[in-house]
């Protein structure tokens, strides 16, 4: 794929191919170190001026970004399994029994997998195996209440319109800890005592313009 990829970019690109390694690693790094330098973007530039938020989104705090290596060599690197049996142990819990066909799905199962999405199912009755006509649900995190076929909820991943689409704040560490099955994707990378709130209007606020103004 890469020597593909290689054929076809503009000469221009290629250039580096034809230079010695080290070379290339030299005209790199200040280049690099620019980019990670640029002002309220760039991870350097987070470090350099103490911004607490930044630096906890992104490793975990300051102290954490002071632990990592400064050679290639003393970083521990992950070897994925590629094995495709491994996967099996990956596989989410979806908070329903799966073994079930879809035709002998009711509104047990709903409520079942409302509740492991730290929600409710509100609509009391269903056609047993109607997995497109719509029910109404309640988030238990924001309170919303909405409309969705089982099969989005069930089958396409999807859950609260307002908690899952946001519109003014990423919260995905509060949701976690009220929604079950949203946990199981947010814990492999995120801490259990992290509680982080990013709110749009603080987030990008750029130039002394506020997010609701940029957006527009
Ligand atoms: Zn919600």
């Amino acid at each position: 794929y890469f020597n593909r990829l290689a054929d076809q970019v503009e000469f221009y690109f290629k250039i580096p191919r034809y230079l010695p390694k080290n070379l290339v690693a030299a005209c790199a790094k200040p280049f690099m170190k620019k980019i990670a330098k640029t002002p309220d973007f760039g991870t350097l530039d987070w470090v350099e001026k103490n911004n607490k938020q930044r630096l906890d989104i992104y490793f975990g705090g300051m102290d954490e970004w002071k632990k990592l290596p400064s050679k290639w060599e003393d970083f521990d690197i992950i070897k994925f399994d590629k094995d495709n049996s491994a996967a099996e142990q990956f596989k989410l819990d979806h908070g329903y029994d799966e073994t079930k066909p879809e035709a002998e799905l009711d509104i047990e199962d709903m409520k079942q997998a409302a509740k492991f999405r730290g929600g409710e199912c509100l609509s009391e009755t269903m056609t047993k195996g109607d997995m497109a006509t719509k029910l109404k649900w309640k988030c238990g995190h924001c309170g919303a209440e909405f409309e969705a076929s089982p099969a989005l909820i069930l089958l396409g991943g999807h859950w609260c319109p307002e908690c899952y689409i946001p519109h003014k704040a990423w919260d995905y560490d509060a949701i976690a800890k009220t929604n079950p099955f949203f946990a199981q994707v947010w814990y492999p990378n995120h801490r259990k005592d992290e509680n982080n709130r990013y709110d749009f209007d603080e987030l990008f606020h750029i130039d002394g313009v506020a997010w609701d103004d940029i957006k527009r």
